[in-house]
């Protein structure tokens, strides 16, 4: 099975340290190269058409580490020669403007009243220096490579960690200095970097089921000033979901956009209205509707056991239609549970949902307000990560 290019080793050692390429070097064993990882002699298959050239080792020996290898000392040298030998070297990352209403807006929790724009600097117009292998200079690390001002040496500067299987530990990651991680897994990735400078990936907006894959950048940056709360300007308007419960028991739940200076009670008639955080609105109203019944105590059919899903998937209906001589689907009052003496709430299921409260980030419009501990304003969640 032919290898693709990306995992073929194309550099290796020469006898003096160098990382060189298999086109520059004698054909055969008579290269004269050792294996960046574990140090055996190879030969240099770098004659013909067909296949691409590669080295392999002497030996015969399958050396797992030789590419990840190649790849961490071939990226150290082609980015430090970039950045010396170029008038600009880019790099790019994702900058988020937060409301200034940090205090109350609960929008910014999950982080959607914000804008984000593109950061671009020229670091060579701060930076003249690149050294590979130096330590950090406040923590027992080395870095692959250390970007730094000769001339202004009170610069902060920026450390490079390059890898191809294995992210750097959170100890480097968080120790206040400026680190951009770079995941590395070919030998063209090093060619972009070089070429185009290192930017950000984007971020994944993929909402909270996703939250591995958001997690995740083939380069991140760490320690940059990639933040603020002072935007006041923002109009975005922005998902959630609202529930609300009339006089008449009735209740409605749906999906409502607005920006967060606007956020209200959106029915005069309305006794309560819940706004959820979330634009994810599955099973949220099973637990709201029970908030809204021990707040005003209004039976009606939606809560009531007896109300339950027809047998083909179409919709409620009251399994006691035929004994209280009501109509089946049309006309059906939700309403009529008020009077009806076989309303019933299955109990252990709204003590367990009152218990646990709602786990999402939630602003109440109350018609009474009161004091009620799950009626504050401010009521944090249990689990929920900043
Ligand atoms: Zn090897
Ligand atoms: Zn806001
Ligand atoms: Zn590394």
């Amino acid at each position: 099975m032919q290898k693709h290019s990306a995992y073929r080793l194309t550099y290796a050692l020469n006898e003096t340290g160098q990382l060189v390429n298999v086109d520059k070097v004698p054909v055969g064993n008579k290269c004269g190269c050792f294996c960046p990882a574990c140090k055996e002699p190879l030969i240099a298959k770098n004659q013909g058409t067909k296949r691409m050239h590669h080295f392999a080792h002497l030996s015969g020996t399958e050396c797992d580490y030789a590419i990840e290898s190649m790849l961490h000392i071939l990226a150290k040298e082609k980015i430090r020669e970039a950045f010396l030998s170029n008038s600009e070297f880019w790099i790019e990352f994702e900058y988020k403007s937060y409301c200034t209403n940090f205090a109350y807006c609960k929008f910014i929790h999950y982080s959607d009243c914000c804008e984000s724009k593109r950061q671009r600097f020229n670091i060579k117009r701060f930076y003249d220096s690149c050294e590979q292998e130096i330590p950090y200079d406040n923590i027992n690390r080395r870095s692959d490579l250390k970007i730094f001002s000769s001339t202004h040496p009170e610069r902060s500067p920026i450390y490079l960690e390059f890898f191809v299987t294995h992210a750097s530990d959170l100890e480097k990651l968080h120790s206040g200095n400026k680190i951009v991680e770079i995941c590395i897994e070919s030998v063209n990735d090093i060619l972009q970097l070089a070429e185009n400078g290192i930017i950000e990936s984007n971020s994944y907006d993929s909402g909270d089921y996703y939250e591995l894959e958001k997690d995740f950048r083939s380069v991140s940056f760490y320690g940059f000033k990639n933040m603020d709360y002072g935007n006041s300007h923002i109009s975005t308007e922005i998902e959630f979901v609202r529930y609300i419960l009339y006089q008449s028991g009735k209740t409605q739940c749906f999906q409502d956009v607005c920006n967060c200076k606007r956020l209200a009670k959106s029915k005069a008639s309305s006794l309560l209205e819940i706004c959820i955080h979330t634009s994810v609105s599955f099973a949220l109203y099973e637990q709201v509707r029970y908030i809204g019944y021990q707040k005003f105590n209004i039976p009606n059919c939606i809560l009531c056991k007896n109300y339950v899903d027809n047998y083909s998937g179409m919709g409620k209906i009251c399994r006691l239609y035929k004994h209280l001589q009501i109509p089946r689907y049309e006309n059906f009052d939700t309403a009529r549970a008020k009077t009806c003496h076989y309303f019933a709430i299955d109990q252990k299921e709204m003590q367990s949902v009152l218990q646990n409260g709602l786990k999402e980030y939630h602003t109440i419009f109350c018609e009474q307000q009161s004091t009620d501990d799950i009626f504050t304003l401010q009521n944090e969640p249990h689990s929920h990560k900043d």
